[in-house]
């Protein structure tokens, strides 16, 4: 069920191109981002990188990855080494969990998940941020990264309002939708959290560096 209006709609259009252009000249550059990152990689980075720092993850990614360099390899990890390797990205005893459940089902998969955002959730240790984040990178469907700082941009650019879960926020998972269908997905998630966590931070707004700062609620008020 949408839940945005045509104005929302309009608003979001807007901002996607903004931040796309924004990227291209500041957007952070990470191994994950890489094009010679696999899709291996950039599903286990996400799951990483919820909860931990980009810095932190990319800091650490080129040894965790030398040391499981595929799914196969992941799932026979001998579990305490696979914690030992997690330590460095912090909530180490959660992610091997996750890890070994998810790795449990690439393995029998041949590395293929469904390509269905219900049958993904399905999957042990795939919620609503891996499962769009699967759509988007193995099939390169137009799905939201919805974390924190995309919340919070949205947030601030459309209306302060009382935040929920976002995973289960209707209003703002339709937004991140639509917002991502109006140009390069990739690109405008990449952007919207970079844009997060340079500009629109959790401490502070630096509006007047931001490229969103035309049409901002938090800037009118
Ligand atoms: S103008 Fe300010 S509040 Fe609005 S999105 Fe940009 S940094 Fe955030």
């Amino acid at each position: 069920v949408t839940v945005i209006s045509v104005n929302e709609r309009r608003r979001l259009k807007s901002i996607a191109t903004r931040l796309e252009k924004w990227f291209y000249q500041n957007g952070r550059r990470f191994s994950w981002r890489d094009e010679k990152a696999t899709h291996y990689e950039q599903i286990c980075t996400e799951i990483l990188l919820q909860q931990t720092r980009a810095e932190t993850v990319e800091n650490n990614f080129q040894r965790f990855f030398e040391s499981y360099p595929d799914w196969t390899s992941l799932n026979k990890a001998n579990e305490i080494d696979l914690r030992k390797s997690l330590k460095p990205f912090g909530i180490w005893r959660r992610r091997a969990k996750s890890f070994k459940g998810i790795s449990n089902y690439a393995v029998k998969h041949n590395g293929n998940f469904p390509d269905d955002y219900k049958e993904l959730l399905k999957i042990t240790a795939v919620g609503p941020y891996v499962a769009n984040s699967i759509l988007l990178f193995q099939y390169n469907k137009s799905r939201p990264l919805l974390d924190m700082n995309m919340a919070r941009v949205l947030e601030r650019y459309f209306k302060p309002r009382k935040l929920a879960d976002i995973r289960y926020d209707s209003w703002l998972n339709s937004a991140g939708q639509y917002l991502v269908r109006n140009g390069n997905a990739r690109i405008i998630n990449w952007a919207i959290l970079d844009l997060g966590a340079l500009v629109c931070t959790s401490r502070k707004a630096l509006c007047n560096k931001c490229p969103l700062s035309r049409g901002c609620s938090k800037n009118i008020n």
